[in-house]
């Protein structure tokens, strides 16, 4: 225990972790750390520079010439910058998903970006999510949630939340890709995702974005021991 708090989200893609943790850490005056954001960044670098990202040799001779930055901005949002450019929107396309799971699939990867996950959780009050802050970022973190739902309640809420970004997707499509990141990221050697043994689980296959916001926030308030009434 370093005097600040930490909140570890981990979960399948398109669970709802990052929708509920920025959620969180707004109601409890957390800084939110999506750790995704740190692969797609890389993710993209891959795809620009045109390397096969799948070469563990390739990726590692570019990672450290990138300088990957996080800033918060004046909403108290987290942007993305890959040398020196914001690339918080182009981090999202569908392609650069891919990328992003492929090159977190290497452990000289994870291991290279290991401590700038943890410095923030040295300097914050944290809510980060990703696959394995629970298991190996933040091992000793004060609170383990693991976000669950079935591959097709996460398709069908990502083809919305595309949609509504105006790209035309079809269910199968989406469902396509759930399923290649759920198999990559389960399957890998390096930190694969699994839920903590001291993780709480909460599935969202049948319930609403404000149920289970209210259930998350009741789990942090019992564990945390804070009160209602003292959030800001
Ligand atoms: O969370 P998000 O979908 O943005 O993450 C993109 C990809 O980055 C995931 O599919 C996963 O492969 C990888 N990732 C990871 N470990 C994390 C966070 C994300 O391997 N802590």
């Amino acid at each position: 225990m370093n005097g600040f708090y930490s909140i570890a989200i981990d979960g399948p893609s398109g669970a709802g972790k990052s929708t509920q943790a920025k959620r969180l850490a707004a109601a409890f005056n957390f800084i939110y750390v999506d750790t995704g954001a740190i692969y797609r960044t890389l993710g993209l670098a891959c795809y620009r520079a045109g390397i096969d990202r799948r070469d563990v040799n390739a990726v590692m001779t570019l990672l450290p010439t990138l300088d990957i930055g996080i800033e918060y901005n004046e909403a108290g949002e987290q942007c993305m910058l890959l040398n020196g450019e914001n690339v918080s929107r182009e981090i999202r396309l569908p392609e650069i998903s891919l990328c992003a799971s492929d090159v977190s699939a290497h452990q000289q990867v994870r291991s290279f970006l290991l401590e700038m996950q943890r410095k923030f959780a040295r300097m914050y009050n944290v809510i980060m999510d990703g696959r394995d802050i629970g298991t190996v970022v933040l091992p000793d973190a004060d609170l383990k949630i693991f976000l669950t739902a079935s591959a097709e309640a996460r398709a069908q809420r990502r083809m919305l939340e595309l949609k509504q970004k105006g790209s035309e997707v079809s269910f199968d499509e989406v469902l396509k890709d759930i399923n290649y990141r759920d198999d990559q990221d389960t399957h890998r050697a390096a930190a694969p995702l699994r839920k903590a043994e001291d993780a709480v689980e909460v599935d969202t296959s049948d319930i609403g974005f404000e149920e289970t916001f209210e259930r998350l926030c009741e789990i942090v308030i019992d564990k945390l021991s804070v009160r209602r009434e003292d959030l800001p």
